[in-house]
């Protein structure tokens, strides 16, 4: 069992929830316009110069939109997790996260304690 406290309460739960639904609104219009951005602009420049400047521009957008792809199936977990009850707690180990964790990093699903491993793991990884 957790002390009471740590658990969150509803109407932190509720702004984090706030939070999160406008974070991928959001995401979800930027990419829609990234997306218009690059249908319009592999359309109408023909001169190499600018179609060189469109490419390196493409795939910046193309490595963003991959790393927004990330966030927004992030976001649809945690949104997920809290209808489950799940939100909140560690995936490690079933620890509370604190709420201070959760507004600054809201899509964090692990405590910091095992995030902090898990990231020394994956550092020893790239090491070798
Ligand atoms: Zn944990």
């Amino acid at each position: 069992m957790l002390p009471e406290d740590e658990y969150l309460s509803n109407e932190e739960l509720t702004n984090l929830q706030g939070g999160l639904e406008e974070q991928l609104k959001s995401l979800m219009s930027q990419s829609r316009e990234a997306v218009s951005r690059l249908t319009e602009v592999r359309e109408t420049d023909a001169d190499p110069l600018d179609l060189a400047v469109t490419e390196s521009n493409r795939d910046f957008s193309l490595r963003l939109a991959d790393r927004e792809r990330r966030l927004v199936a992030k976001i649809r977990r945690s949104l997920d997790r809290m209808q489950n009850g799940e939100y909140g707690t560690c995936e490690s180990c079933g620890a509370a996260i604190t709420y201070g964790r959760l507004v600054a990093r809201p899509v964090a699903s692990q405590c910091i304690d095992c995030k902090t491993e898990a990231e020394q793991m994956e550092g020893r990884k790239r090491l070798f």
